[in-house]
C-alpha cells in the first residue's frame, strides 16, 4: 500500500519495544587508513557511522576484528595479490588512481576482513542473527587480482566465501551502493551458490553492471543487474525491489543474506546522483529482512561501503540500523516508479527471462 510520504518522519521515529541482538564489527584500526591529502574515503566517515550506530539505541554483542588467514583470503582473492598487499605493511602507495594505501592499511584491511568472517561465523553458530560491519575502506571493487575504487580487500565477497566453507549452500549478496560492485560479481559470476544483486547508477564508475550481465556456466541468473539512470528516487527503488529483486531472492530462498550497504545513492552524495533520501534505506532494509526471516533464519548483515556525505551516511545508516535491529516500524512506503525507470526495471526482468520462472 501507498501511504503519503508525509508519514514518513513519523513512522521512523516510531519506537519498538525490545530489539534484537546484532553483531558488530568495529575497530581502531580502520581509523589508521588515512591519505596525506583529502579523500573522500576518509576517517570522518567511519566516525559518522559510529554516531549512526550509537543513535540507533540498538542491543548489540561486538564482534573483535582480527586479520583474516591467507586462507580465507585465498576463497576469493589471487595468491600473488595478497602477497603484493603484504608487501604493502607499513609503506605507502597509489595502487590506482582513486586507491591509496597508508603504512598501516594492509593490516586494517585484514582485520576488517576476519572481523567480516567472525561477523557471519557469529551468524552460522547462533549467537545473533542479525550484523553490521562498519569497515572502511570499503570491499565492493576489490578485484580478485587487483585493489580498486578505493578498495583493497572484498569484505563481503570474503564473508559470503566463509558461509560457503561452512556448508550454506545458497547466499545472497544484495549491493545498494550507487556503484556497481564489479569485484563482487567477478567473484561470483559463475557460482549459483552466491546470488549477487545490485543496484546501481548506470552509465557511471565502474562501468560493468548492465542488465544483460547475469552470470555464465552454472552461475547462469545469479547475477542480478538493475542498472538505473541518474535521478532514481525512492519511488524507482522501492520498484525495483518489488518487481525483480525480491521476486528473485524469494525463489532463490537464500540462506544467508549479505548487504554492500553503500550510501552514496542519498541525494546529498557528492560522488553520484542518484536521489534517495534515509527513509529509503529503511525500507530496503525491512523488505529484505522480511525475506530473510521466511528462508534465512532472519539472518541479514549489512558491510558498510560507500557514502561520501557525512550527515547522509549517519542519517541512513541510522534509519536501516533502527529496522535491522528492530527499534523502530519501518518508514513509509515512497511515491510511484518515474516511466524512465521503471523501463529500465522492465530490462533486467527482460534479461532474466529465461532464468527465473518468476518471470516466465
Ligand atoms: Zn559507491
Amino acid at each position: 500500500m501507498t501511504q503519503p510520504s508525509v508519514m514518513t518522519q513519523e513512522n521512523t521515529s516510531a519506537q519498538k519495544e525490545g530489539g534484537v541482538l546484532v553483531g558488530v564489527v568495529d575497530d581502531d584500526s580502520f581509523d589508521l587508513h588515512k591519505s596525506t591529502s583529502y579523500h573522500p574515503e576518509r576517517p570522518e566517515r567511519l566516525q559518522a557511522a559510529r554516531a549512526a550506530l550509537q543513535g540507533a539505541g540498538l542491543r548489540t554483542e561486538a564482534v573483535a576484528a582480527r586479520e583474516a588467514t591467507p586462507e580465507e583470503l585465498a576463497r576469493v582473492h589471487g595468491g600473488a595479490y595478497i602477497e603484493e598487499l603484504a608487501s604493502l605493511v607499513g609503506r605507502r602507495a597509489q595502487l590506482d588512481a582513486d586507491t591509496y594505501v597508508a603504512p598501516d592499511s594492509v593490516v586494517a584491511v585484514r582485520r576488517a576482513a576476519g572481523g567480516s568472517v567472525d561477523l557471519v561465523q557469529g551468524m552460522l553458530a547462533g549467537r545473533f542473527k542479525r550484523g553490521v560491519a562498519l569497515l572502511r575502506p570499503p570491499g565492493h571493487h576489490a578485484r580478485p587480482n587487483q585493489a580498486m575504487g578505493f578498495c583493497l580487500l572484498n569484505n563481503v565477497a570474503i564473508a559470503a566465501a566463509h558461509a560457503l566453507s561452512r556448508g550454506v549452500s545458497r547466499v545472497a549478496i544484495v549491493d545498494w551502493d550507487v556503484h556497481h560492485g564489479n569485484g563482487t560479481q567477478e567473484m561470483f559470476f559463475s557460482d549459483p551458490r552466491v546470488l549477487y544483486t545490485s543496484l546501481h547508477q548506470w552509465p557511471f564508475y565502474p562501468g560493468t553492471g548492465n542488465a544483460p550481465e547475469i552470470g555464465e556456466g552454472e552461475g547462469r541468473g545469479y547475477t542480478v543487474n538493475i542498472p538505473l539512470s541518474q535521478g532514481a528516487h525512492a519511488g524507482d527503488y522501492a520498484a525495483a525491489f518489488d518487481r525483480v529483486l525480491l521476486p528473485v531472492l524469494e525463489a532463490y530462498r537464500p540462506e544467508l543474506v549479505l548487504v554492500s550497504a553503500g550510501f552514496d545513492a542519498h541525494r546529498n552524495d557528492p560522488l553520484a546522483a542518484m536521489r534517495l533520501d534515509a527513509a529509503a534505506y529503511g525500507w530496503m532494509t525491512a523488505r529484505l529482512l522480511r525475506m530473510a526471516e521466511q528462508t534465512a533464519g532472519g539472518r541479514l548483515a549489512l558491510f558498510l561501503e560507500g557514502g561520501y556525505d557525512l550527515g547522509a551516511l549517519e542519517e541512513s545508516l541510522a534509519a536501516s540500523l533502527k529496522v535491522l535491529g528492530e527499534v523502530a516500524l519501518p518508514p513509509a512506503e515512497p511515491p510511484p516508479p518515474e516511466p524512465i525507470h521503471e523501463a529500465e526495471i522492465k530490462r533486467t526482468k527482460k534479461a532474466l527471462e529465461g532464468n527465473w520462472r518468476v518471470f516466465a
